[in-house]
């Protein structure tokens, strides 16, 4: 027998920055100045990404490109090494991207590329907790509650016979 599945998933979505909670707010204003430390020579694409931890702490990370294209870090993955780098167990509970050009907040939100979704999944695993993802553009904030939404049906720690604490 043939079974056809369907995977859907909500999220918020916010016109106007009034709109937003608080805290949402102050992660994305981190994110926007995560994005004026990018060093994005080649795409000019500066794109910010602030992380809240549990104890109310605020870590960022910034795109850094390089001349070899393939050893350049997305802001995403380095504000999640600066996390867990300094604070392994302080847990991630928000996560918001945004971009910039050269002189502005940039019009449309950035989604994570499939690697950083990757691993904003192993660091959810990792946590064992969702991470919200908070995707910020000039015009429009999306709020997903967790990375499954952006990375269904995901390869992680479960495909594994690791018995990993
Ligand atoms: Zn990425």
């Amino acid at each position: 027998m043939i079974r056809t599945n369907n995977i859907s998933f909500s999220y918020a979505e916010y016109e106007k920055t009034e709109e937003l909670d608080s805290d949402d707010l102050e992660l994305i204003i981190a994110a926007r100045g995560g994005a004026l430390n990018a060093y994005a020579p080649y795409s000019k694409f500066k794109v910010g990404a602030a992380i809240r931890l549990a104890s109310g702490i605020i870590v960022r990370g910034a795109n850094i490109e390089n001349a070899a294209f393939p050893s350049g870090i997305c802001a995403e993955r380095s504000a999640l090494s600066n996390s867990i780098s300094n604070h392994p167990h302080d847990k991630p509970i928000a996560l918001a991207i945004a971009a910039m050009t050269e002189d502005d907040i940039a019009d449309d939100f950035p989604s994570p590329c499939g690697n950083c979704r990757q691993v904003i999944a192993e660091e959810e695993s990792r946590i064992g907790n969702k991470i919200k993802i908070i995707l910020s553009g000039k015009n429009k904030t999306l709020i997903i509650d967790g990375i499954s939404s952006l990375l269904p049906l995901q390869f992680n720690r479960k495909n594994l016979k690791f018995n990993i604490p």
